[in-house]
């Protein structure tokens, strides 16, 4: 890297700050009691390049404010694909804020793509961006990659805004990460073990409609069960055991302690007495669909669905649930 790119671009990626309250708004809130909550499966795939399914990224979507978690590879035109398809709060340049999980190449490969397009179609508010230790590294790196991209646009012909491709980038603990009390909506980061990561989290979203929480990528981790207690949709990764069983030694021994089987989700769920599971991530192998399905459902009596790019569910309608629910509570 040339002399001085380094602190340029360290100037537009904004100071750490673990925080408590962003956005939050002073004023009386208004209320949040009827705003619609969708959860909308942008990439439900893995590394493999399969061709129905993009990257991971699933987006939360409360009222007209979009929340993604994890930037895989396609997340911007899926996004476009949902407004398209209804969703308009999808579109390009309302995409703003993004949880990452983790920094697993097939969970960040469209980071670039989320900073970078949509600045390029007029979205003039920064990204905010947050995530575990290293997310920083990896913004500062893409910036300074697309560097002559961005100077280009800047200072070329192209009426860009000069505010659009920043990132104000959060490396955050463990806790609330983000919290916007106008809008109803708690964002709470776990941590999750996720084979030799050190640092791999997951989220809990608390919106007016109820609790969704976004297992990420996890070995099996029966402390979640207690995390999701009474949550409304547990969004989990899964690999049918069926599949695995007919797996090399090595990779068995890798997705053993990287992801979590079936049987596994469904106990989890089962003693968190959430009300629906949606699988995402999923591996399957030689086995099919309906034998992950049937192994989760071994254990967990509530709805379970097998997630696909850009379905989109109504938080309300998925769980029959109309009152929040209170998190602390069975949610029974
Ligand atoms: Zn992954
Ligand atoms: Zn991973």
């Amino acid at each position: 890297m040339p002399p001085g790119v380094r602190g340029g671009l360290a100037a537009v990626v904004a100071a750490a700050t673990v925080m408590m309250g962003v956005g939050a708004s002073q004023e009386t809130p208004p209320s949040t009691a009827d705003v619609p909550v969708r959860i909308v499966l942008l990439g439900t795939g893995t590394p493999n390049a399969t061709p129905d399914r993009m990257g991971p990224a699933t987006a939360i979507v409360v009222g007209d404010t979009p929340y993604l978690i994890d930037a895989g590879p396609g997340v911007v035109r899926r996004a476009a694909a949902a407004a398209a398809r209804g969703v308009a709060a999808l579109r390009v340049a309302n995409l703003r804020h993004l949880f990452v999980t983790h920094l697993h190449s097939d969970h960040t490969v469209g980071y670039a793509d989320l900073i970078l397009t949509p600045w390029v179609l007029e979205r003039a508010a920064p990204l905010e961006a947050y995530g575990p230790p290293g997310l920083r590294a990896m913004t500062r790196h893409l910036l300074a990659a697309y560097r002559e991209d961005i100077d280009i646009r800047l200072h070329g012909l192209e009426p860009a805004n000069r505010t659009g491709y920043r990132v104000n980038v959060h490396e955050v603990a463990p806790g609330v990460v983000f919290r916007d009390r106008g809008a109803g909506v708690t964002v709470e980061a776990f941590r999750v073990p996720h084979g030799s990561w050190r640092h791999a989290y997951g989220y809990k979203f608390v919106t007016p409609a109820g609790v969704i929480v976004i297992s990420g990528d996890t070995g099996p981790f029966d402390g979640l069960a207690e995390i999701a207690r009474g949550a409304d949709v547990l969004v989990h990764e899964a690999y049918a055991t069926e599949g695995w069983k007919r797996r090399e030694p090595v990779w068995q021994r890798y997705h053993a302690a990287f992801h979590t089987p079936g049987s596994k989700v469904g106990e989890i769920a089962a003693r968190g007495g959430v009300a629906a599971v949606i699988l995402t991530h999923q591996l399957t192998w030689s086995a099919t669909e309906a034998d992950l399905v049937a192994e989760v459902q071994r254990t967990f009596t509530g709805r379970v669905v097998f997630g696909r790019d850009l379905d989109v569910f109504d938080l309300r309608e998925l769980t029959g649930r109309a009152r929040v629910p209170d998190p602390g509570s069975s949610g029974q």
